[in-house]
């Protein structure tokens, strides 16, 4: 009998490009989540199912040194980072995550795959983020915050959970009953989306330096900078909305999502026509809240906040609208904040 491992994927609610800024962020693991099976093998080796491929990652049992510009890459850096003096393992990867589109099929692969190595030997959680987060950023290259793979861990469900990237530590927030989180994927990744993200880390630093902050977290005037106006402002916002969340004010959480998405386009200039176009027809959609792009941006998902009794006929009404404009169907998954992998 093989054993199974399983992590989530997420969308966050609010708070974008905030985590490597030191900031907060407020996801929900979702109920799409990555499942690795393991046993024992000769070599390490993995096959994905969404790949349809299957690959050989050691010689000898020693996992290889060197990245190779696939999608093994991450599989590698979490065998050497988990696997490393233990008996190999065919580990088969079969995702419900959609790869590539801002939910984060990487960190719920990362999880997944740590499990797997581990194969049942308990390891504190938050010790399983940092190390999971260490592959992304040293072996990957990826300048990525810690929020993804730190939902996908302490993901709870009904939950949002609010993360001060800072310290490291977070709080559930219960979610107002009522709504329905509809996540719709414009289905198109520019290709500005890794290169863009690498230059806002950079300038988020240079604010940063020239405000004379050690992150963006600290600053409390933009002095005029768009990027840093972001990331202060989307702060606020995040506590806001959990204040909202708090007192049940659906209309005010719903506020907050459009004014993120605003900001997230014109300050940070991460957003594209499709998220825009997915933006601005859901404000015209009487039963929504609320809606943003969610995840790095150029492509990707939106996230609305839906009356529960308006979310079917929201979802049909956005699909024919997005097909209408770009002539491509759009994926359409209502989530449920659900549990993390610990
Ligand atoms: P996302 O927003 O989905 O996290 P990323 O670009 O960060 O997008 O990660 C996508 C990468 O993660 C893929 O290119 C692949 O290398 C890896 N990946 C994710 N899901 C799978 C899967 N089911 N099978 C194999 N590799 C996967
Ligand atoms: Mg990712």
């Amino acid at each position: 009998m093989p054993n199974r491992f399983r992590a989530p994927g997420r969308v966050n609610l609010i708070g974008e490009h905030t985590d490597y800024n030191q900031g907060f962020v407020l996801p929900i693991a979702i109920d799409l989540a990555c499942t690795v099976t393991t046993e024992p093998a000769p070599e390490w080796t993995v096959t994905s199912r969404q790949f349809g491929e299957t690959c050989v990652l050691s010689e000898n049992g020693v996992p290889g040194e060197r990245k190779r510009g696939h999608w093994t890459d991450y599989v590698l850096g979490v065998v050497r980072e988990f696997g490393s003096g233990r008996p190999p393992l065919h580990l088969t990867v079969d995702s419900a995550v959609p790869v590539g589109s801002g939910l984060s099929s990487s960190a719920s692969l990362e999880v997944s795959l740590a499990l797997a190595c581990l194969e049942g030997q308990p390891i504190p959680p938050m010790e399983l983020v940092r190390r999971v987060h260490q592959v992304e950023t040293d072996f990957i290259g990826l300048p990525c915050g810690i929020m993804d793979q730190y939902i996908s861990v302490f993901g709870r469900l009904g939950h949002a959970v609010l993360i001060d990237c800072r310290s490291q530590q977070s709080h559930l927030v219960p979610l107002p009953a009522g709504v329905e989180y509809v996540v719709i994927n414009t289905m198109v990744k520019h290709a500005l989306a890794t290169s863009a993200y690498a230059t806002r880390v950079a300038e988020c630093a240079a604010d940063a330096a020239a405000l004379g902050v050690t992150s963006l977290r600290e600053a409390v005037i933009s002095g005029g900078r768009p990027r840093a106006r972001h990331i202060i402002s989307e702060n606020a916002r995040v506590l806001e909305f959990v204040a909202a969340c708090e007192r049940g004010d659906l209309a005010a959480m719903g506020q907050l999502m459009f004014a993120s998405h605003l900001s997230l386009r014109e300050d940070y200039e991460v957003s594209c026509p499709e998220l825009d176009f997915l933006v601005d027809q859901a404000a015209q959609f009487p039963g929504v809240y609320g809606a943003r792009m969610t995840g790095g941006g150029f492509g990707g998902c939106a996230i609305a906040l839906v009356n529960a009794g308006d979310a079917t006929a929201f979802e049909q009404t956005i699909t024919d609208a997005y097909q209408g404009r770009f002539g491509r169907t759009p994926g359409v998954y209502r989530v449920t904040p659900s549990d993390g992998a610990a």
